[in-house]
C-alpha cells in the first residue's frame, strides 16, 4: 500500500467509523450472529495475489459489523463499561501510524516519556500520593499477575534466583475475597502458589471481604508454619462492585508483613471524583494498585494503569537485561520492558493522553457523576417498586436486581428461570444488552451503567423494558427471534 492509497482508504475508513458511531443507536446492541456465521464469509485460504483494500469498508460492513456487539452503544448495560471514545481512537491510530516499539527509552524516547507524564497525571487525578509510580500494562489480569509475582519474590527474598518456589521449605499463601476477580486465582496458580495456598475469604452481607476471617486465616497459616505472602483488596468487585475495607486489610498487611495489592480495575475511574475517594481509603499503604482506563474512562482497550510503591523491586523481578538490550542511558531513564512481562510495547500512552487532553479532568468528572446519578435513579425506582428487589448495595454504577413476582416467591428455581427469561427477551429485542449473573446462589439481572453515550433517557428506557419484559415473561415463552 502506498501513501496515496492509504490516504484514500484511510479517509473512507474514518468516515465509516464516524457514521457507525452516529447510527449506533439503530443497531441491535448484542450481535445476533450464530457460531460460524462470520467465518463462513471469509475464504478458507489466504489470498495468493494481493488485491488491495478497495473493498475493505464494504467487507467490514457486510462481514464484520453483524458480528459486533456494540460496546459503545447507549443501551449497553452488560459486563462493565469499556468504551473507546473517539479521541482515544485517534490516539490508537497515531500509535499505529508511528509504529514505534517502546520497549526501551532508546527505541523511541517519546513512548517512554509521554507514558511517564500521563501516568503521573493519572496518579494525581486519582488522588494517589507521589510515592506511587505508574506504568501501563495490557490488562488488569496482567497487572494482578505482576503484583503476585512481586509479592512472591519479596516473601522468598528473591527465590527466583535460586530454586524458585520448588525450593521453598515453607509455602507462601495468597488471600483475596471469594468475590475477587477470576484473574486473582488464575494469577496465584500461574505464579506457582498452588491452589492449596490460595485462600478465598468469605464476604459479608455487602459482599466485601470479612477482615476478621482474613486475620483468622493468616493466624492459622502462621501457626501451621506457612508464610502469609500477599493479600488482594478489591475496590469494586466484578459481580457487585463491593468495596473491601482497604484500611482494615492494609492494617493486617502491615502487621503481618503481607504484600497489599489493590484491584480497582473498574472502580478506579470513580476516584477521579474527590467524593468517591473514601471508597479506597487505605490504598495509600498499598504496595501495588491497578485500575483500568480501558473500562469506565473511555480509553480503548488495552490500557491498564499499574501503580507501584517500589519500582526498584518491580524492575528486579521483571528485568532480564541481556547485553543486546543494554544502552548508554540505562542508568538515567526508564526502560519500560522491565516494568512488566512482555518485552515489546506499543505506544499506548497516546490514547490515554488524547483522551485526557480532549475531556479534561472536569469533563471526565461530569461524566462519572452523570453515571453515578443514573445508577442512583434506577436504584430508587427498583427499591420503590413492588416485586422488584436489589441484591447488593449500589455504591457505583452497577445494580444487581431481580424480579420476584408474588406467584414465584420462595421458588429459587422458578425465579432463576424467570429472571433469565427477562434478560433474554431484552437482549433479543435489541435496544439494550444485559448480562445475567449468579450471586451467592441467586440468579440476578446485572445492570452496569457507564457507556459513554448512555444518558438518563436510556436508563429510563431500560427500566421500562425491564418491567414490560417481566410481565411478558410471566405470560409466555420467549419469542423466537427479534
Ligand atoms: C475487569 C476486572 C479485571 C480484569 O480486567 P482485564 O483488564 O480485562 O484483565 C480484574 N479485576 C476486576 C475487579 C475487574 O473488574
Amino acid at each position: 500500500m502506498n501513501t496515496d492509497e492509504f490516504r484514500r482508504t484511510g479517509h473512507e475508513l474514518i468516515e465509516w467509523i464516524a457514521t457507525y458511531r452516529e447510527r449506533m443507536e439503530s443497531l441491535p446492541v448484542m450481535s445476533p450472529v450464530a457460531p460460524g456465521d462470520v467465518a463462513r464469509q471469509l475464504p478458507t485460504e489466504p489470498p495468493m495475489k494481493g488485491a488491495g483494500l478497495d473493498h475493505i469498508v464494504q467487507d467490514l460492513e457486510r462481514i464484520v459489523l453483524p458480528g459486533i456487539t456494540h460496546w459503545n452503544h447507549p443501551g449497553f448495560f452488560a459486563y462493565f463499561p469499556s468504551n473507546s471514545d473517539l479521541a482515544s481512537v485517534l490516539g490508537d491510530l497515531a500509535c499505529a501510524g508511528l509504529g514505534a516499539q517502546g520497549m526501551s527509552w532508546q527505541t523511541s524516547p517519546a513512548a517512554t516519556e509521554v507514558e511517564d507524564v500521563v501516568m503521573d497525571w493519572l496518579r494525581q487525578m486519582l488522588g494517589l500520593p507521589e510515592t506511587f509510580t505508574g506504568v501501563i500494562q495490557d490488562s488488569a489480569s496482567s497487572a494482578n499477575f505482576c503484583a503476585l509475582l512481586c509479592a512472591r519474590e519479596r516473601s522468598t527474598a528473591f527465590g527466583q534466583t535460586r530454586g524458585g518456589m520448588q525450593w521453598e521449605e515453607e509455602p507462601c499463601v495468597v488471600y483475596a475475597s471469594s468475590q475477587a476477580h477470576s484473574s486473582i486465582p488464575k494469577g496465584a496458580l500461574l505464579a506457582g502458589f498452588g491452589k492449596e495456598h490460595l485462600r478465598l475469604i468469605e464476604t459479608d452481607e455487602n459482599h466485601a471481604l470479612r477482615v476478621d476471617l482474613l486475620e483468622a486465616a493468616i493466624q492459622a497459616d502462621l501457626s501451621a508454619g506457612r508464610v502469609p505472602c500477599a493479600v488482594v483488596a478489591a475496590v469494586g468487585t466484578t459481580a457487585t462492585t463491593a468495596l473491601d475495607d482497604v484500611r482494615g486489610i492494609a492494617d493486617l498487611a502491615a502487621e503481618y508483613g503481607l504484600w497489599l495489592h489493590v484491584d480497582a480495575a473498574l472502580a478506579g475511574t470513580a476516584m477521579v471524583l474527590p467524593e468517591c475517594r473514601w471508597m479506597w481509603e487505605g490504598s495509600e499503604a498499598a504496595d501495588s494498585i491497578v485500575m483500568n482506563p480501558h473500562k469506565w474512562m473511555g480509553v480503548g482497550f488495552d490500557c491498564s494503569a499499574y501503580f507501584v510503591r517500589d519500582p526498584e523491586h518491580l524492575i528486579r523481578v521483571m528485568s532480564t537485561n541481556p547485553s543486546y538490550l543494554r544502552t548508554a542511558q540505562d542508568g538515567e531513564v526508564r526502560n519500560l520492558r522491565d516494568w512488566g512481562i512482555p518485552l515489546g510495547r506499543r505506544f499506548r500512552a497516546l490514547k490515554l493522553w488524547f483522551q485526557l487532553q480532549d475531556l479534561g479532568v472536569e469533563g471526565l468528572q461530569r461524566r462519572i457523576r452523570r453515571d453515578l446519578d443514573n445508577a442512583q435513579w434506577l436504584r430508587e425506582q427498583v427499591a420503590a417498586t413492588p416485586e422488584w428487589e436489589l441484591l447488593a448495595p449500589v455504591p457505583l454504577q452497577t445494580l444487581c436486581l431481580r424480579h420476584v413476582p408474588a406467584e414465584l416467591a420462595g421458588d429459587e428455581v422458578a425465579l432463576a428461570a424467570h429472571n433469565l427469561a427477562i434478560v433474554e427477551r431484552i437482549n433479543r429485542a435489541g435496544h439494550c444488552y444485559l448480562t445475567p449473573a449468579v450471586l451467592k446462589g441467586q440468579q440476578m439481572i446485572r445492570v452496569s451503567i457507564g457507556s459513554t453515550p448512555t444518558e438518563k433517557r436510556h436508563v429510563e428506557g431500560l427500566w421500562q423494558e425491564l418491567q414490560l419484559q417481566a410481565v411478558a415473561s410471566l405470560q409466555g415463552p420467549v419469542a423466537s427471534s427479534a
